[in-house]
């Protein structure tokens, strides 16, 4: 078991890329915590499944990644962490003139600042015990640009630099900082986009998915929930220790284009 004795925490994992990586690190036998801004009885059983399917110790602590003090608060209730992933995120879809300023400030509190706020929580423990893992979920869109997503896009290319400068400070220490850049999966979040995506450009489902959402992504085929808990658990690995400052695409090919 390549991570035993190591503790991780994931924000916004009871749902998606985040549940993914969550089970993978469990599977390869770290104590994880798995989060949402929820506190529900699912939650927490869904924390008692994916222990009983992996036999890692895994438990559910509420926090609403919007509110600064919560991210802190976190880390703290885990107990601090040696892997950090952070990966909770938002979505809206909408021309900048009519971007409402309230979903502005929400996704760039959730996929920015949140990042920030975990970070600098979890940092001195991982200073005190020589080795450390930060991940950030970033997106192809922390690289690349597309309409309509202007605060997603600020967010995830922030969640780019953020990372590379959590590198420079943590060099040297043991410690690693990369953001993975997944392209399109199949998951929540982009299925509530593709009713917007329908409408703003006039298309149906299925023609929205293979003209607009895939077309940047060459392979013709969504990433999945598992490959970018794979990711993951190679950069919490050995091999990935010199590997620090910068991103990892999971896209299909999209950032070659
Ligand atoms: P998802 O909607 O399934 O998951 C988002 C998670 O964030 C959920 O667990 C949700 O509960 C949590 N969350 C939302 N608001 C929160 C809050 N205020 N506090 C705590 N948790 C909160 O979506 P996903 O696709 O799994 O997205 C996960 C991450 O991956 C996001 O950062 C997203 O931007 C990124 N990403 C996704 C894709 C994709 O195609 N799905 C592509 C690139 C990047």
């Amino acid at each position: 078991m390549q991570l035993s004795g190591k503790r991780a925490v994931v924000t916004g994992s009871n749902s998606g890329i985040g549940l993914g990586i969550a089970r993978e690190l469990a599977r390869a036998g770290a104590a994880v915590v798995i989060n949402s801004f929820t506190d529900s009885a699912e939650d927490h059983a869904l924390a008692a499944e994916i222990a009983a399917d992996t036999g890692s110790d895994v438990r559910y602590i509420q926090a609403d990644m919007s509110k600064p003090a919560d991210c802190r608060a976190l880390i703290e209730t885990a107990g601090g962490c040696d892997i950090l992933i952070n990966n909770a995120g938002i979505q809206h879809v909408a021309k900048i003139e009519e971007f409402p300023a309230d979903k502005w400030d929400a996704i760039i509190a959730i996929n920015l600042s949140s990042a920030f706020h975990t970070t600098a929580a979890a940092l001195p423990g991982m200073y005190a015990a020589g080795w450390g893992r930060v991940i950030n979920i970033a997106s192809a869109h922390g690289l690349t640009a597309s309409p309509y997503k202007a605060a997603y896009i600020a967010a995830k290319h922030g969640v780019v630099g953020l990372t590379k400068t959590t590198a420079l400070e943590a060099a040297g220490k043991g410690i690693t900082a990369n953001a993975i850049c997944p392209g399109y999966v199949l998951t929540p979040i982009v299925e509530k986009q593709i009713p917007d995506q329908m409408k703003t450009h006039g298309m149906d489902r299925e023609t929205v998915i293979k003209q607009v959402m895939l077309a940047r992504q060459p392979s013709g085929e969504f990433a999945t929930v598992e490959q970018m808990g794979g990711t993951a658990v190679f950069l919490c690995s050995d091999a990935a220790a010199q590997i620090t400052g910068t991103t990892i695409s999971v896209d299909g090919g999209w950032t070659a284009l």
